[in-house]
């Protein structure tokens, strides 16, 4: 598939605002002839590919620049097409005045996502290699950025691949059957087709199961803070992000407000959440703040639930304890306040042996929270290299491909026709084939790409 309109496009590569250099990118068939006409140096169009080259670009006699002009030559270059990268220095004017040069002799800037939307159309690489491109450079963690690479090169690819040439198989063998209607033939022995189906349904049943840590990698894990006013979330949060963000106060309740916010452990981001407690309260204010606070809950991965050692009383703590546990959501019971305990909760609560205690004011024991909080995150599918699903897309494609061949498996077991087991093998193939882009639509590719920046 070679894309039809191979226009030179332009944008800015690097990111914009002042640096050392910035580099503008053209791709097209008449990008090296297009940079050529404003270059003076040597002459591009006789260079061989991935070669660099010193000169001037200039707007008839007035010399825009002194650049650095890299030659690639389709179709070794990042789009299959001709391409130039222009480096220059890296002011926004003389970024400008470039571009606008280059608009004057025949280019069109390049839309969000272009560059790569022709790497894909042209055939360098599928669209959940496209999509990895832009998670590659969002990634801002160690386990974010293995999973774009892995599927960068291909790796999730080839599995989607593999899963979908088993299929054609198999429809094919079904699709014969049709032919022969009449006849009443069945040439797919049905206990092979049902192994064969039960095969792919565990293989893509694994997959799907590893976007709850692909989303963690990639997202982060949302975790709130739960606790009554005044028991030191604000204080924690502040502690461990090591910046005033939060309101401390003294006043029972003065966090009415959500701040959110991250940190980084062990490659995992924990994107914080402080809240306004869980007390049902009369005050209006705060009110609202608990009411969001139950919603925002739901929104957690993981909760941190802080009770007070120095003011709450066991009954209450219970209570709490008993709520969350029917909520569902994984938490970790802190006890703050270490530095002021009130005896008798503290020696209630010491007995079980799964809560902390800490100090947020004297920043007391939160390496262990830190650590427990790593734990909560099992990343240990991640390091023996399997693969990690990590886009939305991907997996709602997925569990599409496995609702239509479960539709499979029920017609299997229920004896039904041909004709009908085909039409949801072909819903199946539908599915797998758009996550790598052999089923395409412009829609689907317009909602992919725009997402990209401009450079891209
Ligand atoms: P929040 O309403 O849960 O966010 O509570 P804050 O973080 O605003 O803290 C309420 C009060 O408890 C403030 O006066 C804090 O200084 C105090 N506080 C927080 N953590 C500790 C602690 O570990 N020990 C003691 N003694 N006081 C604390």
């Amino acid at each position: 598939m070679k894309n039809p309109v191979s226009d030179t496009i332009v944008a800015l590569s690097t990111a914009p605002g002042v640096g050392a250099i910035a580099v503008i990118r053209l791709s097209g068939d008449d990008a090296i002839n297009l940079v050529n006409s404003v270059f003076h140096g040597k002459n591009l169009l006789s260079q061989q590919s991935h070669t660099a080259h010193f000169g001037t670009i200039r707007d008839g006699s007035k010399i825009l620049d002194e650049v650095l002009a890299t030659v690639f030559i389709a179709p070794h270059s990042f789009t299959k097409e001709n391409v130039v990268e222009v480096s220059c220095h890296g002011s926004p004017f003389i970024v400008q005045q470039l571009i606008k040069l280059f608009l004057r002799r025949g280019a069109r800037l390049a839309k969000a996502g272009e560059f790569t939307q022709r790497a894909f159309l042209n055939g360098k690489f599928d669209l959940a290699q496209a999509e990895a491109v832009a998670d590659l450079i969002n990634a801002d963690t160690e386990a974010a950025h293995k999973a774009a690479m892995n599927q960068m090169r291909g790796g999730f690819s080839e599995q989607i691949k593999q899963l979908r040439q088993e299929l054609i198989h198999f429809a094919s063998m079904i699709e014969l059957e049709l032919d022969f209607g009449e006849e009443d033939v069945e040439f797919a022995d049905r206990s092979d087709l049902k192994n064969l189906v039960d095969k792919l349904l565990s293989v893509i049943k694994i997959l799907a199961n590893s976007f709850d840590l692909g989303n963690v990698i990639k997202n982060g894990v949302p975790t709130v803070i739960a606790g009554k006013p005044n028991a030191g979330k604000s204080t924690l949060l502040n502690a461990l992000l090591n910046e005033e963000k939060a309101i401390v106060s003294d006043v029972a309740g003065t966090t009415r407000d959500f701040i959110e916010d991250e940190i980084n452990l062990e490659g995992v981001v924990f994107r914080f959440i402080d809240t306004a407690g869980l007390r049902d309260t009369e005050d209006k204010v705060e009110a609202i703040g608990v009411e969001r606070t139950r919603e925002k809950m739901k929104q957690a991965s993981l909760i941190i639930y802080m009770f007070d050692l120095k003011n709450d009383n066991i009954v209450e703590v219970n209570r709490e304890i008993n709520m969350l546990e029917n909520l569902g959501i994984p938490f970790i019971k802190v006890g703050n306040k270490v530095d002021e305990v009130q005896a008798e909760l503290y020696e209630a609560m010491k007995k079980d042996d799964t809560t902390l205690f800490i100090s947020a004011v004297n920043k007391e024991n939160l390496e262990l929270l830190k650590e427990k909080l790593v734990e909560t995150v099992n990343l240990d599918n991640f390091k023996t290299g399997d693969t990690v699903v990590t886009n939305i897309r991907h997996y709602d494609n997925l569990i599409q491909t496995q609702n239509a061949l479960q539709a499979v498996m029920e017609g299997l077991n229920s004896d039904v026709t041909g004709d009908f087991l085909a039409m949801d093998i072909r819903q199946a193939l539908h599915y797998l084939g758009e996550i790598t882009g052999e089923i395409t639509t412009d829609d689907l590719l317009a909602n992919i790409f725009s997402k990209f920046c401009i450079g891209k």
